[in-house]
Formats: structure tokens, sequence, C-alpha cells
């Protein structure tokens, strides 16, 4: 596997911090500079050792033979264009991000990036509903999955120097089109946590504090999630968002028609087809 001396990592929260500390933990990274727009998470991140020094965005990336961008994905495009200038004259230097959205990233780069054929979109199926470098595990991605999204002009060799990083850091990798990637996640990603969010503010204006069970907490706990984070995602992956939020609007009104006309048959199916999707989404039998 290829070793960097120095690498930089722009955006040291949950997902960058993770993946610092694991890369430098596996002997891939040596020196590790950070940048971030928070100073805060910034200074953190250096006092945990996930980076050995803090810059600025572009020289952070001065003289890295690898940079990988964990910001929230719409802030890919502002993040490239501070890159253009010290990336310029260095087409081998690999820029790989961990975004949970991969078509609007992909397209920021294309604008923005010089050869961005040498970027290689990664998303590691990974993390919790923290966020912040102190949420930062190293072991998170261990027997995780990555999903890594070329495009069509991605360089192949790129390609797998940025899975090689994954494999390093303990994830199995797979290798999916940026929008098969979009369209699925909007399914068993975005859909939910949408779903999280607009269930806790419901039930959340309701006075009934105190009384709720494992059923409110364990459907609403990822809609403790960082804002900034999934305002960009829902924006980025808008289309395939809202077809979600389509299918599970379709679902819950077939619920609440069944309700009301009493129909207890109906309710059962529903609740039967409830547990063979998750089944089969989860993969294992409930
Ligand atoms: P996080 O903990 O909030 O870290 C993101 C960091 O980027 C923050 O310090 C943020 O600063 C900084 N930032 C925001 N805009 C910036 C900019 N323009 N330039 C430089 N730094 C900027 O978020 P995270 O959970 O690590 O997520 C990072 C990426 O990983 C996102 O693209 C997300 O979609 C993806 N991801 C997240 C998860 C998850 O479970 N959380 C899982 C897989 C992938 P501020 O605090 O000032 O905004």
């Amino acid at each position: 596997v290829k070793k960097y001396a120095r690498a930089a990592l722009i955006g040291t929260g949950m997902i960058g911090g993770s993946f610092a500390r694991a890369l430098k933990d596996a002997g891939i990274v040596e020196r590790l500079v950070g940048a971030d727009r928070s100073r805060t998470n910034l200074e953190r991140a250096r006092a945990l050792g996930f980076v050995d020094e803090t810059a600025g965005v572009a020289e952070a990336a001065g003289q890295a033979e690898l940079v990988i961008l964990a910001v929230p994905v719409r802030a890919t495009l502002e993040v490239c264009e501070a890159l253009a200038p010290v990336l310029a004259a260095r087409p081998e230097v690999l820029v790989t991000d961990c975004g949970s959205t991969k078509v609007e990233v992909q397209r920021a780069v294309e604008a923005a990036l010089p050869f961005p054929e040498r970027f290689v979109g990664a998303h590691p199926i990974a993390g919790t509903e923290k966020s912040g470098p102190d949420a930062a595990q190293p072991q998170l991605f261990r027997g995780r999955r990555c999903l890594v999204t070329p495009a069509l002009a991605t360089r192949g060799d790129k390609v797998a120097e940025c899975a090689a990083l994954w494999q390093a850091v303990g994830a199995e990798t797979k290798y999916m089109d940026p929008l098969a990637h979009d369209q699925a996640l909007a399914y068993v990603s975005h859909l939910p946590h949408a779903a999280a969010f607009a269930l806790a503010q419901a039930v959340g204006a309701v006075d009934a504090a105190g009384l709720s069970g494992g059923g409110f907490a364990d459907t609403t706990r990822i809609a403790a999630s960082d804002p900034v984070m999934w305002r960009d995602v829902f924006l980025a992956n808008a289309g395939p968002v809202l077809a979600a939020i389509d299918k599970l609007e379709g679902a819950l009104g077939e619920l609440s028609r069944a309700i009301a006309a009493g129909d207890g048959a109906a309710i059962e199916r529903l609740i039967l087809r409830a547990h063979e999707g998750r089944a089969k989404i989860l993969g294992n039998p409930r």
C-alpha cells in the first residue's frame, strides 16, 4: 500500500478526525495537516492528535501528496476553489472526499479542481448522530462498508489508490456510480433521517414529556444529527430525496386509510410487508 509523507485534511470533524487518526494508526500517513473553518474544531483535532499541524485550506494542501475533504457536501465547491492554485501543477496528488452525496460533489470538483480525473469520491457507511472531533473514533470504519464512486473520466490508478486507503482502515470497499449511489442512499439513509426529523418535530409539539418508551427513542436517535450536514445532504440530493419522501407519504397514507376504514387485515398486511422490507434491506432475518 502506498505511503504518504504528508496529507491534508480539510474538515476536522467526526468523519475527518476518525479517518485521519485511522490512517496514521495504520502507518499510511506520516504527517497530517488540518484545515477547518471552525477554529475550535481545528484546535481540538490537534489537541486530540488527529492532525499534527493546522493551516489554512490552500496552505494545508501545499505540499500534501493526498488531500482528504471531510466537509459538509455543499462546501466542496468553495474548498476546491481554494485548493485549485496549489494543486494546478501537481496532477498526481490524490484528492478524495467522505461526503454523503456524490453527484453534486463530483460536479463541484469538475467545475473547480484542476485535473478532476484524480478526484475519487468515497462515502463511508459509518458514523453516528454526533459531530465534531470529540465524536471521532479511529475504529469507526472497521468492518463497515465504504462506497467508492468514480466518474467515467476518473483515473483507474487513482480509484485503486483511494480504495486502498479505506481498506487500510478496515473498511470493505464497493464501487458505485455516483448517480446510482445518490438514488439508493436517498432511500436507505436520507429518507430515514428526513422521517426521524419530521417525527421528532411532530411528537415534540405534543405535551407528553416523560411518557415515551423505547419506540420514540429508537426511531428518533438520528434526529439528533447535525443540521448543517443534513441541510446540505437534502439540498444536494433534492430530486432523489423528494422521490423517497413521496414513497413514505404513500405508505403512511395507506396505513392512515386502513386505520380510518377499521380494516384490521390491511393493517396486519402492511406491518408484515414492513417486516419483510426491513429484513431485505438489512440482509438478515428479523
Ligand atoms: P462535522 O463533524 O460537522 O465536521 C465537518 C467540519 O467541516 C466542521 O468542523 C465544519 O466547521 C467544517 N467546515 C464546514 N464548512 C467548511 C468549509 N467551507 N471549509 C472548511 N471547513 C468547513 O461533520 P462530519 O459528520 O464529520 O461530516 C463530514 C462529511 O462526512 C460530510 O460530507 C458528511 O456528509 C459525511 N459523512 C458523515 C457521516 C456521519 O454519520 N456524520 C457519515 C458518512 C459521511 P463548522 O462546525 O464551523 O461547520
